[in-house]
This record gives C-alpha cells, structure tokens and sequence, in this order.
C-alpha cells in the first residue's frame, strides 16, 4: 500500500505537528503554488483552511481536505472522517518531519528534566534537531482521539 503523505498550508501548523508525530511525512508550507506543486509531484494529499486553494487543488485532482474546525483535535476528525485510512508510524519530528529514532534511557539521563526522566520509559531522537522526545502532552491528545473514534 501506497503511503499518505500530506502538504499541510501554514494556517496549520499545529496540525501538521500533529500528522508528524502520527509518522506522517508532511510537508508544512506556506505558499500556495509549492503546496499545489508538491501535492502533484509527492502525491501528497492537500490539506487547508483556504476554501479558494481548496477548490484549485481539487480541479487539478489533487486529494484535498478542506479543514473547519479551529481545535487541531477535531482537525484530526475532519481528516479521519475523508476516508483517509488513518494509522500511526514511527513517529516523526513535529519540526523537521525527520523520523525518530528510539534512544536507550540511559544516554538522555542529562539531557531532559529529572521529572521527565523519571516518568518516562519510551525516549525518541531527532538526528536532524538532535531534539530529544517522550510520549509527552501531543501523545496524549492524540491516543484520545484515535481512541474516541475506535482505532
Ligand atoms: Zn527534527
């Protein structure tokens, strides 16, 4: 199976994060030719706030998601309700799109708060950020929605 990828425009940024850490490659940007132009050339399915880009893509048939709602956790709604066959994967660096990659525990111990460290199990790396993450508020957001829709 082919895999989803998404071009987010820049009235989502936070969304985007969100696709990122769900392990999708999203691309986040802020114009919209680049959006219309990556979405044809990557597939990447399109995905706005902009009703006018909107209707653009999809003339071009570009997979589009015209998105409403203003909270990101129903933003995630909107978009598991347009028949995308939603799934997690390795998850990927809400900045860079980068895929993480799991770190011992032990090599972190100085480089979260002590609080983190100590409530944590699973630890992830940006190679790319040389960022460093755990299952932290995002994870959380996100296991309730996929949960309150039954995946
Ligand atoms: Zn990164």
């Amino acid at each position: 199976m082919e895999e989803i990828k998404f071009a987010v425009d820049s009235m989502l940024g936070k969304l985007a994060r969100y696709l990122r850490i769900m392990g999708y490659d999203t691309e986040y940007l802020h114009d919209d030719d680049e959006l219309i132009k990556k979405s044809l050339e990557e597939k990447r399915i399109l995905v706005t706030r902009d009703k006018v880009l909107y209707l653009k893509a999809s003339k071009l048939n570009i997979k589009s998601i015209l998105i409403r709602s203003s909270d990101v956790l129903n933003q995630l709604r909107e978009i598991i309700s347009s028949n995308i066959r939603i799934k997690k994967g390795r998850p990927r660096c809400p900045l860079c799109n980068t895929k993480l990659k799991d770190v011992d525990k032990n090599r972190v111990k100085h480089l979260v708060p002590e609080k983190v460290y100590t409530h944590n199990k699973i630890f992830m790396l940006c190679e790319n950020c040389n960022k460093i993450y755990w299952y932290g508020k995002h994870w959380i957001g996100i296991e309730k929605v996929l949960r309150d829709i039954g995946i």
